[in-house]
C-alpha cells in the first residue's frame, strides 16, 4: 500500500527561554501511514500527540529527522503550500478556527487562499457543507451555532480544500455526547470516501473503529497495531496511565471470574458473541 506519510527518527524540541533546557516533546518517532487508512492516536496529556499532529502538516518542523507528506519534505520551505493543501487539520476548539461572519465565507476561506476559481469554490463549499450536514446553515452566522455545528463548519472548511489527509486533534473534546457522535459519523464518512484520517482522541469509543491505534507515551510510540493487537496489551496501556475500552475492562473482569473470554475483545458485538459461545459450550 502507498505510504502517504513517512516519519523517520523524528525529534521535536520546544526551545525554552534562555538558561533553561529545551523540552523534548517527540523523541525518535518512526511511523508510516498508509494512504486511505484510519489511524487513531491516544496518549495522556503531554505525551506529544499535538506536537506530532503539527509536524504532519508543516506547522512545526522537525528538530531532527524527517517528515514526508505525499512525497514532500515538511522541512522544505517551497513545499509548504503543497503540504498544507494535502494535509488539513481540525483542532479542538471550533471557535479558534472560524474566521468569517457567514458560514459559507468561512468554508470558502481555505480554497480562496489556494487561488481557486470562484465557480469551483462555490461548488466545493456547497459539497463540503452537505458532507457535514450543514447545507441549510450556509447563510447563517457561525457564532449563533452550537459547538458541534461550529466544529462541522470547521471540518467543511478543511474538506473544501480537497485534502488527501485530515488530522483531527481531539475534535470532539469540547462537545456533548450527541455532538461527538455526529462528528464521528462525519469522520467515518470522510474516511469511506478515501481520505486518510488521523484522529487524536481520548474517547476510547472513538478508537475501536480505526484500522490502527498508536499509543504515545512521553514523546515515544508505546504501542502500534490494530485495535485488537493494541488492546490485547491492557497491562501496558494501564501502566501508561490510560484507560482501556470498556469491553476490554469487562473481558478482564470476566476472566478473573474464571470465564474463558478471549483477549482483545473491544466491541460489544464481539463480547456478546464470546458469551453466547460459552453458553453453547456449557
Ligand atoms: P499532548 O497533545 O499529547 O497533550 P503536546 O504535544 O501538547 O502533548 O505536548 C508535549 C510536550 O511538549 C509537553 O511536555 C508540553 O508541555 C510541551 N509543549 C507543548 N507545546 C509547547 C510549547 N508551545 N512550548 C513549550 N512546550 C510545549
Ligand atoms: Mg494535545
Amino acid at each position: 500500500m502507498e505510504k502517504i506519510i513517512t516519519i523517520d527518527n523524528l525529534i521535536f524540541e520546544y526551545s525554552k527561554s534562555e538558561g533553561s533546557e529545551n523540552i523534548r516533546a517527540l523523541d525518535c518517532v518512526n511511523l508510516e501511514i498508509d494512504e486511505g487508512s484510519f489511524t487513531a492516536i491516544i496518549g495522556k496529556n503531554g505525551s506529544g500527540k499535538s506536537t506530532l499532529a503539527k509536524n504532519l502538516n508543516g506547522l512545526l518542523i522537525p528538530t531532527e529527522g524527517t517528515v514526508f507528506v505525499d512525497g514532500y519534505d515538511t522541512a522544505d520551505d517551497d513545499s509548504i503550500w503543497e503540504i498544507r493543501q494535502r494535509a488539513g487539520m481540525v483542532f479542538q476548539n471550533p471557535d479558534n478556527q472560524l474566521v468569517s461572519s457567514i458560514v459559507e465565507d468561512d468554508v470558502a476561506f481555505g480554497p480562496e487562499n489556494l487561488g481557486i476559481e470562484p465557480e469551483e469554490i462555490r461548488r466545493r463549499v456547497d459539497k463540503a457543507l452537505e458532507d457535514v450536514n450543514m447545507g441549510q446553515y450556509k447563510h447563517k452566522a457561525p457564532h449563533l451555532l452550537s459547538g458541534g455545528q461550529k466544529q462541522r463548519i470547521a471540518i467543511a472548511g478543511v474538506v473544501a480544500m480537497k485534502p488527501k489527509i485530515i488530522i483531527f486533534d481531539e475534535p470532539t473534546a469540547m462537545l456533548d455526547p450527541k455532538g461527538r457522535k455526529e462528528i464521528m459519523k462525519i469522520i467515518m464518512e470522510l474516511h469511506k470516501e478515501g481520505i486518510t484520517v488521523i484522529l487524536i482522541t481520548h474517547f476510547m469509543e472513538e478508537v475501536i473503529d480505526a484500522d490502527r491505534v498508536i499509543i504515545m507515551h512521553e514523546g515515544k510510540v508505546l504501542l502500534d497495531g490494530t485495535p485488537y493487537e493494541v488492546f490485547s496489551q491492557a497491562d501496558v496501556i494501564r501502566k501508561a496511565n490510560l484507560d482501556v475500552p470498556i469491553m476490554v475492562e469487562l473481558g478482564d473482569r470476566l476472566r478473573k471470574e474464571g470465564l474463558d473470554i478471549p483477549q482483545g475483545i473491544i466491541k460489544e458485538e464481539e463480547m456478546v458473541k464470546a458469551l453466547c459461545q460459552l453458553k453453547s459450550q456449557n
